[in-house]
């Protein structure tokens, strides 16, 4: 680490994402600013939103904007430099949204208008994000303000603390109705690891028994991951009939958001809440008509924030929720050495569209 200016600075090596299918090996110069550490990246989970960047299903613009750029933001590392030298080579993981204000290390009050009225950091509009236009966690050493990185406990190990990202933008998507949550059955749209993370926090975090909770799937062999779930294939149900569903957490995104939002209006009690949480590149049609007469409300969510993270690392000590996490977890991760050793592990993961996460381990040369 060279020390000749103010700031000191740290090379990184990366590997970044120049345009769809090819990653290139390059060194990235880091300073590191008062109020940051330093994080090793050890192990990483693929994303949808890594696969769309890398299989170039993304619009064109956005492409161009973000690109070139190391992917990946769900994922941990290790401290390997820090003000505070007790927190060095501490096993940490890795809060991807960095606000504004952690960014310039002011007071959040100073940031932008959100910020000063107070709402979580995932909307700040200053904020940015790893491995969305901005390089994220595909690289050896990465600099982040110190309120961006949580200390795993002993008893987690990296297999679980790993999921931590993709965990808490499904606690942080029921927080928001957490207040009315018990009022009636909840009901989650989608059988991929989205849906599964949501139910999982409906039951594990939020205690919401078996017969209040049903997961509407499209894939038997999918749904039968979800045994703590009332599990229901979509084309056998007559959705206005049920009765008794006061929260839909739509967790299917592309194609698929049409019809889940649609179905999701008709299965939900008035005043019911249907939350948004899948991702589309299109604009989707859905009946107003019947959000007007039953007075359904609406919840956008998406990312997380540090509060998620720490109620994870509490919640992820539960016997019951890591068994139920497992079944995400693939045998072993993929060794991550070269270029090449990526471009494959992103190709296979494309290919097999599996239901597992897939695990990259990170071995850095130091
Ligand atoms: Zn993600
Ligand atoms: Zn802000």
């Amino acid at each position: 680490m060279a020390n000749t200016l103010a700031q000191p600075v740290i090379t990184s090596k990366a590997y970044r994402l120049i345009e769809p299918g090819v990653f290139q090996e390059t060194e990235l110069v880091h300073e590191i600013k008062n109020g940051e550490v330093v994080v090793k990246p050890e192990m990483a989970s693929i994303c949808h939103a890594d696969l769309r960047y890398f299989s170039g299903n993304r619009r064109q613009e956005a492409l161009e904007k973000k690109l070139p750029m190391a992917l990946f933001h769900e994922g941990i590392g290790k401290i390997v430099y820090a003000k505070d030298p007790t927190m060095e080579g501490k096993r940490v993981a890795i809060i991807p949204n960095i606000s504004g204000y952690a960014q310039r290390q002011q007071n959040k009050y100073n940031c932008c208008p959100p910020c000063q009225r107070g709402v979580e950091d995932n909307y700040c509009e200053n904020a940015v994000f790893l491995g969305s236009g901005y390089d994220g966690i595909g690289q050896s050493r990465l600099v982040l303000p110190k309120e961006n990185v949580i200390f795993i406990p002993d008893s987690i190990s990296d297999e679980f603390a790993v999921l931590a990202e993709l965990c808490s933008v499904s606690l942080h998507a029921v927080s928001n109705v957490s207040d009315f949550l018990h009022e009636g059955k909840a009901a989650v749209f989608g059988d991929g690891p989205v849906g599964y993370l949501t139910a999982a926090v409906l039951h594990h975090v939020y205690n919401i028994p078996k017969e209040n909770l049903i997961v509407f799937g499209a894939v038997e062999e999918k749904l039968a991951h979800f045994d703590f779930a009332t599990t229901k294939l979509i084309f056998d149900v007559d959705f206005k009939a049920m009765r008794n569903v006061v929260h839909v957490f739509e967790c299917t995104g592309g194609a698929f958001s049409e019809n889940a939002i649609n179905q999701a209006i008709d299965l939900l009690e008035p005043r019911g809440a249907l939350t948004l949480m899948g991702v589309t590149e299109n604009r989707v049609p859905i009946n107003t008509r019947d959000i007007l007469e039953k007075g359904l409300r609406l919840y956008g969510s998406s990312r997380s924030s540090r509060k998620e993270f720490e109620q994870l690392m509490a919640s992820f000590q539960n016997k019951a929720f890591q068994a139920c996490l497992a079944k995400l977890l693939p045998e072993k991760p993929t060794i991550i050495e070269t270029v090449e050793d990526l471009t494959r592990a992103m190709n296979e993961t494309l290919e097999h569209k599996g239901w597992k996460k897939t695990l990259l381990s990170f071995q850095w040369d130091e």
